[in-house]
C-alpha cells in the first residue's frame, strides 16, 4: 500500500474541518445534557414527577406494575423531547461530514433496537433498585452496587456474542497472511487470543475502528472492515498490537474496577440525597418512585465530577497500551503513518485544545501519539 503525502495546506483544511465536527457533536453533548437536567428539576420541581406516580398506581395498584407504567410515561417524554437532537446529531452531522454511510430506514432500524435494548435494562435497573430500597433501607446502595458489579463481569463476557451482533456483521478475516501475522503477535506478546474478527463497520460510517472485548471464552480483537481496506499489514500489526495491550495489562478487569467504585460512591450520594430530599420533597419515603427525577440528577452530576478523572485514567491506559505496542512491533513508523491514517478517517482533531483533552478525551490526541512514537524511533 503506497503512503498518501499530503501537503501542509491540506493537513490544516483537514484538522479545521474536524474541530468543526468536534465542536458541533460538544455542544449537541452539551444541549442534551441541559435538556435533560431541566427536565428532571421540571418533574421535581412541578410536583409532575408525583402525578405521573399517582397515575401509574390508577392504572396498577402493584408496587412493580406501578413502577412500569410510571417508567413508561417519564421514558416516552425524554425519548420524543430528545428526538430532535439525537436526529441532528446522529444523523445530519454525520452525513453533512460524509462519515455516515447510513439511510434514515437503517438508522431509524438502529434507533428502535438501543430503545428497546435500554428500556428492558432500565426497567430491569429501576426495579431491582426500588425493590432494593424498599425491603434494606439502611444498606440498600450496597445490594445494588453488589447487583451492578455482577451484571458488569456478566456482560464483559456476553456483551460480544449477545449485544454487538444485534447491531453490526462479523466474520472471520480472510486474508491468511494477516491471520497469520495477527496470531504470531498474540503468541509473542503472550495474549493467547485465539479469535479476530473482520467487523462489518463499512455498511454504516466510512469511519475506522479497532477494539479487544469479551472475558474468557468471549475474547476477541475486533478489525473494523474499513481499517483493513485502508490500512497496510503493517499498520494493522500495530494497531492490534495495542489492542493485545489492554489484555495484558487487564485493562477490561480494572475498567470494571474502577467503574465499580463509582457506582458505590454514586449510591452512596443518591442515599445522602434521597435521605435529605425525601421530606423536603414529600416524597412517601425512600422507596417511593416519585423520586426518580432526583436519582437521576445525583448520578448525572456525580458522572460530570468524576468525568475529567474518569478520562485521565483512560488516557494512562492508552499510553502505555501504546508504549507496549510500540514495543512489540518496534515499527514506530507504521505507528505514526497508521495514526496520521485514522486521524484522517475519523476526522479525528489531531490537536485538541489542553483543556478539550482534558475534560473530553479517553485517548491521548493523536499529535501526543505521534510524538511518543517519533521519540521512540529515535
Ligand atoms: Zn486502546
Amino acid at each position: 500500500m503506497s503512503e498518501q503525502v499530503s501537503s501542509g495546506a491540506e493537513d490544516a483544511a483537514r484538522e479545521r474541518r474536524a474541530k468543526r465536527y468536534a465542536r458541533l457533536h460538544r455542544r449537541l453533548d452539551l444541549a442534551g445534557w441541559l435538556l435533560n437536567a431541566l427536565l428532571l428539576v421540571l418533574l421535581l420541581a412541578a410536583g409532575w414527577t408525583k402525578e405521573l406516580r399517582d397515575v401509574a398506581y390508577a392504572i396498577a395498584p402493584a408496587r412493580p406494575l406501578a413502577l412500569l407504567v410510571y417508567l413508561g410515561m417519564v421514558g416516552a417524554i425524554f425519548e420524543l423531547t430528545g428526538l430532535p437532537l439525537d436526529f441532528y446529531g446522529g444523523y445530519v452531522v454525520e452525513k453533512r461530514f460524509g462519515l455516515s454511510r447510513m439511510t434514515l430506514g437503517g438508522w431509524v432500524k438502529d434507533g428502535l433496537k438501543s430503545l428497546g435494548i435500554g428500556a428492558v435494562l432500565a426497567v430491569g435497573l429501576a426495579e431491582l433498585f426500588y425493590w432494593a430500597l424498599a425491603a434494606h433501607p439502611a444498606t440498600w446502595w450496597l445490594v445494588v452496587a453488589g447487583a451492578l458489579i455482577l451484571f458488569a463481569v456478566l456482560m464483559a463476557q456476553l456483551a460480544p456474542v449477545l449485544l454487538f451482533p444485534i447491531f453490526f456483521k462479523f466474520r472471520p478475516i480472510e486474508n491468511e497472511e494477516l491471520v497469520e501475522r495477527v496470531r504470531r503477535l498474540a503468541v509473542r506478546s503472550g495474549a493467547r487470543v485465539s479469535t479476530v474478527l473482520e467487523w462489518k463497520l463499512g455498511e454504516k460510517t466510512s469511519k475506522a475502528n479497532a477494539a479487544l472485548t469479551g472475558w474468557g471464552a468471549t475474547r476477541r480483537v475486533l478489525l473494523a472492515d474499513t481499517l483493513l481496506e485502508r490500512h497496510s499489514p503493517e499498520e494493522i500489526e500495530t494497531i492490534v498490537a495495542h489492542e493485545l495491550a489492554h489484555h495484558v495489562h487487564r485493562d477490561i478487569p480494572l475498567a470494571i474496577i474502577v467503574q465499580s467504585a463509582l457506582v458505590v460512591v454514586s449510591l452512596w450520594v443518591v442515599n445522602a440525597a434521597l435521605v435529605w430530599a425525601t421530606p423536603l420533597l414529600g416524597f412517601r419515603g425512600l422507596a417511593d418512585f416519585a423520586n426518580l427525577p432526583l436519582v437521576l440528577l445525583v448520578v448525572t452530576g456525580v458522572s460530570l465530577v468524576a468525568l475529567p478523572a474518569v478520562n485521565g485514567y483512560s488516557r494512562w491506559r492508552e499510553r502505555n497500551a501504546d508504549r507496549y505496542a510500540l514495543e512489540l512491533t518496534r515499527n514506530p513508523q507504521a505507528f505514526i503513518s497508521a495514526m496520521r491514517k485514522l486521524a484522517e478517517q475519523n476526522l479525528a482533531e489531531s490537536q485538541p485544545s489542553r483543556v478539550i483533552e482534558f475534560l473530553f478525551h479517553g485517548h491521548p490526541s493523536i499529535a501526543k501519539r505521534i510524538a511518543y512514537a517519533e521519540q521512540v524511533q529515535r
